[in-house]
């Protein structure tokens, strides 16, 4: 039985007041669509008034420190973004894995953190162009996820997976079919592996260059429940095609 697909935006560091209207529109557009889970995910400036803009649709932010609060300057934990309105987060993303040094220890943590406070998690993993290249990134993403998975899932809050192939970020360029079909094969199998029968029902979103154009195909590869989308979720013109691919 397929999962119910999850279509989440990264909007990364995109958004002021003046983009609330697009959130608006985003929001009343993806209700056309009751049999598929639309988010964004939004800078943490940004979550409050997005919350109140779009009563009932969910938004989240895009990391959080994994203690609750203390001597952690520019930092936000889930208790505050679950305060500021946000129902999920990313953790893990690569952009914060390189440039902000995240360990797989740091992301484990921030996600048992966020499921602690009952934020739902996309835990994000990846392989560089370079291990893609030398055949090893099966190998370098199951590695990634056994140090940065939960120990536990926690009811209440929901785990799920993204995988997005770092060369395939804002470059246009995707694994073929059978590659994500072998990678979420792979992830699917390690989380039975580590969660048991709940490991079947965490779903797996594909990131990397989604678009209106390729999504049908990508949620047509076995295991893909839905997608995480950044530079394409920042109008409704480009995302909600994307959530009527996911659709249908
Ligand atoms: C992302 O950053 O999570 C992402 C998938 O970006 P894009 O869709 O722009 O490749």
């Amino acid at each position: 039985m397929p999962l119910r697909k999850l279509v989440a935006g990264n909007w990364k560091m995109h958004g002021l007041s003046s983009d609330l209207d697009e959130i608006r529109a985003i929001a009343a557009r993806a209700r056309e669509y009751p049999n598929v889970d639309v988010a964004l995910c939004v800078p943490a400036t940004l979550i409050d008034r997005a919350a109140r803009a779009a009563p009932g649709f969910p938004i989240g932010g895009q990391d959080v420190h994994f203690a609750e609060k203390g001597a952690f300057t520019g930092c936000a934990s889930a208790f505050m973004l679950r305060d500021a309105g946000a129902s999920l987060t990313i953790v893990g993303h690569s952009e914060r894995r390189e440039a902000q040094r995240e360990s797989d220890a740091d992301v484990r943590a921030k996600a048992e953190a966020a499921l602690s406070a009952r934020l739902d998690v996309i835990l994000c993993v990846g392989e560089s162009l370079e291990v893609r290249d030398r055949g090893g990134a099966v190998e370098t993403v199951i590695a990634q996820l056994g140090k940065s998975l939960p120990q536990e899932l926690l009811s209440g809050a929901e785990l799920a997976v993204a995988y997005e192939p770092i060369w395939a970020i804002g470059t246009g360029k995707i694994p073929t079919n059978a590659e994500i079909a072998e990678m979420h094969g792979a992830i699917r199998g390690d989380l039975i592996d580590r969660y048991g029968p709940d490991g079947r029902e965490i779903r797996i979103l594909y990131g990397g260059s989604v678009n209106p154009s390729n999504a049908a195909e990508i949620f047509s590869v076995a295991d893909v429940d839905g997608a995480l989308v950044g530079g394409a979720s920042l109008e409704a013109a480009d995302f909600i095609p994307i959530v009527a691919a996911a659709a249908s």
